[in-house]
């Protein structure tokens, strides 16, 4: 069997690894001249000092375990680095001004962030009816039935609605926090929940203390090496698909440089909007309804500072909610977080665009560092201008999975044939893990059905000898 997958981001090439370890040939195309699609790093360099910036990812939480796995099997967990904590020093923009997220006992009384009638109604929590059925709803409406509309409109919805990039009030929990439901269904309160788990924190296999959130000493895309230098497949840059033919159960999938590639199963590890298109010839009615998948703009863009220039801040991150209409998302400090990336002496922020005002990404350069250095003035006092920056951007780029999407990408599944498989983070959840398991669990999808295959063709055989 040859397998051909679509897509050299971490779901393609985690398909690759995975197919590699079980003897299946695969051949992997991707568009662009890099493996590793939005897991990027790159080192910015100005008068000797150094900066190591990510653009998309920068951390990746180890509560889903399959990077962490996945960098056990590739022997790279020695370059595995622990970013600290991701709720430190968090601020949410209200009404204009930051506020501190009050995660202490203490600052939760103290805090000015929610009134006392809000805050009452989070405490409350652990005595609100569990729902304990499967189904689907919005990341809103679950928030507002266990911790009340106050938890939703101030620290949660900003919080969750950042890093998804998206409206809690349509974007699916069981894509976006399934464990939020798991913890509901386990203890009947979150707060019981995250006491029982925070009792039972464990190690990892091989005995190493397993860190909250991982990244690696050469920024995120150390994964994305790594993976690379132990691929022993046939690996291609600057292919992107044009189409694909179906011939008696089989593929061709020509490439723009006029290269066809014979395939007996596919993966597709392409965005939903891609993957769509590509299916036109072999599987119409599973793209058709790959259609109603939404993708949304995102960019993000670090700056370099001179640490001296800045205003002392104790700010490590800051949430900007949509109702507060302004052109960034985010900002996080990640010279604080990654202090060992960065040369002394200097600050480097990460801004995120596209998710408030999704007509920011598509700025000339110009212009969008003009509209971020307006808003980080206006809203933390920085009047410096950066010293250097690289910018990221992804249009149409950030999938949503909007209430019903599990369901909607079963429906498809249901419409492809038994040799396609499609993965990544368009379909079962956006995480750099949720990538890699469903990059790998895309070679166990099509082995299982062409060893099923095998079997009932065995079986008929085996039949007609022996009646
Ligand atoms: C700004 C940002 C911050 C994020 N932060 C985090 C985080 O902190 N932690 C976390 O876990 N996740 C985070 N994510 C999510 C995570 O990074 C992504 O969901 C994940 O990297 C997507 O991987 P993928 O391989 O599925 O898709 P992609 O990375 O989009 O890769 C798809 C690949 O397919 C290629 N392709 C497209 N069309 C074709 C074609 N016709 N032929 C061949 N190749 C094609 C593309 O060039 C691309 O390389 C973040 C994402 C972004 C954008």
């Amino acid at each position: 069997m040859h397998l051909v997958i679509i897509g050299g981001g971490i779901t393609g090439l985690s398909a690759a690894w995975e197919a590699q370890q079980r003897d299946i040939p695969y051949t992997l195309l991707e568009a662009s001249d890099r493996w590793g699609g939005k897991v990027i790093s790159s080192e910015l360099r100005m008068n000797g000092a150094r900066f190591l910036v990510d653009g998309g990812p920068d951390t990746i939480v180890t509560r889903k375990p399959e990077a962490w796995d996945l960098s056990n099997e590739l022997g790279i967990l020695n370059q595995v680095e622990d970013p600290g904590s991701e709720t430190r020093g968090i601020y949410v923009l209200d009404a204009g001004s930051p506020q501190p997220i009050p995660l202490s006992p203490f600052r939760f009384v103290s805090s000015t962030l929610m009134t006392t009638r809000g805050k009452l109604r989070m405490l409350a929590e652990p005595f609100q009816p569990a729902r304990e059925d499967e189904g689907d709803e919005s990341l809103g409406d679950f928030v507002r039935r266990r911790l009340g509309g106050e938890a939703l409109d101030k620290v949660i919805g900003p919080v969750l609605g950042g890093i998804y990039n998206t409206d809690p009030n349509i974007q699916s929990i069981m894509v976006s926090s399934p464990v939020m439901r798991e913890m509901e269904r386990e203890a009947g309160s979150l707060v019981l929940a995250a006491l029982k788990r925070g009792l039972r924190r464990k190690k990892s296999s091989n005995g190493m203390k397993k860190p909250r959130f991982i990244t690696y000493k050469q920024g995120i895309q150390g994964i994305v090496e790594a993976l690379v230098s132990q691929l022993t497949g046939d690996l291609r840059l600057n292919s992107p698909v044009r189409y694909i033919l179906q011939e008696g159960g089989k593929y061709k999938v020509y490439t723009a440089d006029g290269e066809i590639h014979h395939a007996d199963a596919l993966v597709f590890a392409t965005l939903a909007n891609a993957t769509a298109d590509l299916l036109t010839n072999i599987a119409n009615e599973a793209g058709k309804l790959l259609e109603n998948i939404r993708h949304n703009h995102i960019g993000t863009v670090s700056l370099v500072y001179r640490e001296s220039d800045l205003p002392r801040l104790e700010i490590n991150g800051l949430m900007i909610p949509r109702r507060e209409q302004r052109a960034i998302d985010a900002v996080t400090f990640t010279s604080k977080k990654m202090p060992q990336r960065f040369s002394s002496g200097y600050a480097v922020l990460r801004v995120f665009v596209g998710g408030g005002r999704p007509e920011v990404v598509e700025y000339d350069e110009e212009k969008l560092i003009d509209v971020i250095q307006l808003e980080l003035l206006e809203l933390l006092g920085i009047t410096a201008l950066p010293l250097t920056y690289k910018v990221f951007r992804w249009q149409n780029g950030f999938p949503q999975a909007e209430v019903g999407h599990l369901q909607l990408i079963d429906e498809v599944e249901k419409h492809l044939p038994s040799n396609i498989a499609l993965a990544g983070s368009s379909y079962r959840g956006i995480a750099v893990p949720d990538c890699i398991r469903q990059g790998r669990e895309a070679i166990q999808k099509i082995l299982t059905t062409k060893d099923a295959k095998r079997t009932t063709v065995g079986q008929a055989a085996q039949q007609e000898a022996y009646p």
